[in-house]
């Protein structure tokens, strides 16, 4: 765990965390006990297994996962391959979870999991050992199921390590019905959902365009409202950040930097995504794509000059050693922590609007959720009612026809009288849900005369949420 103690130091992430909670808990009127007990940790479990590497060599793996609040069941988050993964990470991200769910008014309790390997040096059938063995372990230590602790994909884990969780699982729990809801962001062909894998990306674009168009917070940065025309930086080019890229870039932002972890790419006239991810993929880096300067410091990268970045890799990626020399007017979080509250502090006094990751990246859980409700309810959204929609808006249009005397073409028809299947329902949700969430995290900063920051709004608003909670429980009277 790192201190705070030196000036050059980057205080713990969980530090930082629970700094952004304090910062907003003073602000509410709770009892302090009540705020002790949402901020702490409820349990936090620490493994390690062992798993073949070559002929006769092992490697002893360490993992975590740690349930922050059960003020709501199950609990919820995802779980991540990093190396450099520790319990104070994971605790962190947990806590995020627990605050994250109450922004979105999702009812969930925040949870995270972590082992310590880089998936880049595993082979896909060690990985599968390892996650079906880290799922085993959570089993037998009850934490995980569907109406216990839910997992679902974070940094270096996807789709593909979702699907060996639940085959794990349901070998584990032969007959249970529910078994597919144990774990979230599984494939399509697994009990997944449509959408999940881009949710997370597509909420930090709503995210960013619901803080775009409010005309008096452009002004105040010196921008026009609206996302058309606006310049990017996206770091990380993983499942977050290509989504976040590819949907601000659909709607008229020119991505003016791309950063990975080998490097920045930065054309001010802006860059083509698809072109950039295709080359990446063949040549495996970013360097000497053709027609961007290369940056060959990530964190350099980081100071292109634009409207909004975006940082969708890990945390601490701006901290107050970094901080003064980013020159963007918008920072949008799609990472979890990638700001630390020292940057903040300088950031805040620069003028900088920071959409906090509380808010901007909750665009997963969200989906997960859905993707929960579906795995119990056992039937795909939109399919009971999709047809008879149809049918109804196709019979409204042909009255229409008949009393107006205008002729709708078959096209018109078609599209007007379509009903939802699950991606326009899921996509719907996410969206009412992202718009919903950032119009109360505003509220809550107009009502403190936007003298506070976003982040400690967004979490007054969860505290206030979580605290409501424990106290129909009765637990705090
Ligand atoms: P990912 O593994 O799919 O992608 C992360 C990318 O970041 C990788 O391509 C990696 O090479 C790159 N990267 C790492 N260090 C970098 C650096 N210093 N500079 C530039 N690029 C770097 O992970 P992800 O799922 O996209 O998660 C990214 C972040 O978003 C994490 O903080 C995660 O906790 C958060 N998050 C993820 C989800 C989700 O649904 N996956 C949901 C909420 C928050």
């Amino acid at each position: 765990m790192q201190s705070n103690n030196s000036k050059n130091t980057i205080p713990s992430f969980f530090t930082s965390v629970s700094r952004n909670f304090w910062d907003a808990a003073k602000l509410t009127e709770h009892p302090k006990g009540l705020l002790e007990q949402i901020n702490t940790c409820n349990s936090v479990y620490h493994f390690t297994f062992p798993t073949r590497k070559g002929k006769g060599e092992y490697e002893v793996i360490q993992a975590w996962r740690v349930e922050h609040s059960h003020h709501k069941l199950p609990t919820k988050g995802g779980f991540r391959y990093a190396d450099n993964v520790h319990a104070d990470e994971v605790m962190a991200m947990a806590a995020l979870m627990t605050y994250k769910c109450a922004v979105v008014s999702i009812p969930f309790g925040g949870a995270k999991g972590g082992v310590k390997i880089n998936a880049a040096n595993y082979s896909v059938e060690q990985l599968e050992t390892i996650t079906r063995r880290f799922t085993s372990e959570l089993i037998n230590k009850n934490f995980i199921g569907p109406g216990i602790d839910v997992p679902a994909p974070d940094y270096g884990t996807s789709a593909r390590e979702m699907s060996w969780v639940a085959d794990t699982y349901q070998a584990f729990h032969p007959g249970a019905v529910d078994a597919p809801a144990c774990v979230t962001g599984k494939p399509l062909s697994q009990h997944g959902i449509q959408g999940r894998k881009e949710a997370t990306g597509r909420g930090v674009y709503f995210a960013c365009r619901e803080a775009c168009n409010i005309e008096e917070d452009m002004k105040a940065l010196g921008l026009s409202p609206g996302l058309e025309g606006k310049t990017a930086v996206v770091q990380g080019l993983g499942n977050v950040g290509y989504h976040a890229a590819k949907y601000l870039y659909e709607d008229g932002v020119k991505l003016i930097g791309l950063i990975e972890i080998e490097g920045g790419l930065y054309n001010p006239d802006g860059m083509d995504l698809e072109d950039v991810m295709q080359y990446r993929r063949s040549k495996g880096s970013l360097k000497d794509y053709p027609g961007a300067k290369f940056i060959e410091n990530p964190s350099d990268a980081l100071e292109i000059e634009c409207d909004i970045l975006v940082p969708c890799a890990l945390e601490n990626q701006i901290t107050h050693l970094n901080a003064d020399k980013i020159k963007t007017k918008i920072i949008a979080e799609g990472a979890n922590g990638p700001t630390t509250p020292d940057a903040e502090n300088i950031l805040t006094k620069k003028g900088v609007l920071i959409i906090p990751d509380i808010y901007c990246n909750a665009g997963g859980v969200v989906v997960s959720y859905f993707e929960w409700l579906k795995n119990l309810s056992h039937v795909r959204f939109g399919r009971l009612g999709r047809r008879f929609t149809e049918s109804t808006n196709a019979q409204l249009l042909r009255a229409i026809e008949v009393t107006s005397g205008v002729k709708f073409s078959d096209e018109i028809i078609k599209q007007i009288a379509r009903g939802p299947d699950e991606g326009d329902l899921v996509d719907s949700g996410l969206e009412d849900t992202m718009i919903l969430a950032y119009r109360e995290t505003h509220k809550m900063w107009t009502k403190h005369d936007k003298k506070i920051t976003q982040r400690t709004a967004a979490f007054i608003n969860s505290i206030n949420k979580i605290a409501q909670s424990y106290l129909d429980l009765g637990i705090f009277p």
